[in-house]
């Protein structure tokens, strides 16, 4: 029952990006099925008593209240179906007005509109709608006595005009005030899942954010039997570097080296801040070789950099180990092998790119029976 439910409220939206625009479109329908059951329970009235024709007009919108309802569902967007079905209830609530309605109550269900119109339209073209309506009233109530058969009593119109304003208002106040507070908490929302995917020194995306685009770009790489390289690079001697000149001076390197990494890559490629000193690069659609011949550059860029800081020369230089995935084994595999010739660069003196096969043997025990 609840799986129906959703696919009518929002089929077709289920995987759409932002679930606001899902919340969006499911209070839409609730404004919708509440209309049609509004609509259906009042025509049953009305025929019941022997209005016959308001009856039919009724359904109708009924009708168009679920067409409005199965459409938004499944294109998630607003169509010329909802300005017809407000311009035809607003229609109905003239006709009400005009003729009293059955008891004299019909005034009251206009009312019930300006709530469904600003939230389904906005402020702007749903605050157009109500003065529409509002003007439709006042010509009945002001207007000749053709327009409203009906007969109000002498101090009706400016009481009932005040208190309908007065609703208005508040509806529209509540309304402003929610589209304020969905537009915040939109923003807050994007802060927070930048925040949890980046590393607040650098700005480069973080060890949670590479591992998943790791494992889509793997997938991809997978399906389409293209390469995928990784790259591990971590300063030389950073300690040093912390040491000498204190760790904002640290602080001030990993900033300028996460800089110059962003710079030197393509837009599909994706940086990451692995670790303290260590940065994880992913290249789709590369071979070890363009991968060596990557971080051979980035290995020149940053010994020739002039950093420098409080006008203090500082030299930096980096290590690298560059593995280009094979079709086996999962991501922490491959992660290790770039790892394993990292270290291999450190061990041959710092300051070197590593590549190139390595045998599985070298890698920690573990890595081994999880490549298979
Ligand atoms: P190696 O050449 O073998 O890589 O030596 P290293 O000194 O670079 O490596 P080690 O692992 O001994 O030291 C890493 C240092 O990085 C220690 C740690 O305090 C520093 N570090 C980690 N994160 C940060 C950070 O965010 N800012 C600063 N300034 N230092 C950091
Ligand atoms: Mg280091
Ligand atoms: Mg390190």
């Amino acid at each position: 029952m609840r799986t129906l439910i959703d696919r009518v409220f929002s089929n077709g939206l289920s995987h759409a990006p932002q679930p606001e625009a899902i919340h969006h479109v499911g209070v839409a329908n609730m404004f919708n099925a509440v209309t049609m059951v509004f609509c259906l329970s009042l025509a049953f009235f009305d025929w019941m008593q022997g209005y016959g024709g308001m009856a039919l007009l009724l359904c109708g919108i009924a009708a168009l209240a679920l067409f409005s309802m199965l459409h938004l569902g499944r294109t998630g967007k607003r169509s010329n179906i909802n300005l017809l079905l407000a311009l035809a209830l607003i229609g109905v609530d003239w006709w009400l007005m005009a003729t009293g309605g059955v008891a004299g109550m019909g005034h009251l269900w206009v009312f019930s509109l300006p709530p469904l119109l600003l939230f389904t339209f906005g402020l702007r073209r749903g605050g157009m709608l109500v003065a529409l309506l509002v003007f439709g009233i006042i010509c009945i109530l002001y207007g000749p006595e053709e327009l409203s058969p009906f007969e109000y009593g002498d101090s009706f119109a400016p009481r009932y005009l005040l208190a309908l304003t007065a609703s208005i208002s508040l509806v529209s106040v509540a309304e402003a005030a929610r589209r304020h507070s969905e537009r915040r908490l939109l923003a807050l929302t994007h802060q927070l899942a930048f925040c949890a995917r980046s590393d607040p020194l650098t700005g480069l995306a973080n060890r949670r954010s590479l591992c998943e685009r790791f494992e889509q770009e793997r997938q991809r790489s997978l399906r389409n039997n293209t390469p995928l390289s990784l790259i591990l690079c971590d300063i030389d001697h950073f300690k040093t570097i912390n040491d000498t000149h204190g760790h904002e001076c640290g602080d001030y390197v990993l900033r300028k080296l996460a800089d110059m990494l962003r710079t030197n890559m393509r837009a599909q490629d994706t940086v990451c801040r692995w670790g303290g000193e260590e940065f994880l690069l992913l290249l789709p659609d590369t071979d070890e070789k363009g991968a060596t011949r990557l971080a051979e550059k980035l290995r020149t860029l940053t010994e020739s950099y002039p950093f420098s800081y409080h006008g203090i020369p500082i030299r930096v230089t980096l290590c690298f180990g560059v593995h280009q995935c094979s079709r086996e084994g999962h991501t922490d595999y491959h992660i290790r092998k770039a790892d394993r010739k990292l270290y291999m660069a450190k061990e041959q003196g710092r300051n070197r790119v590593v590549s190139g096969d390595i045998p599985d043997i070298l890698l920690p025990p573990g890595y081994i029976e999880e490549a298979d």
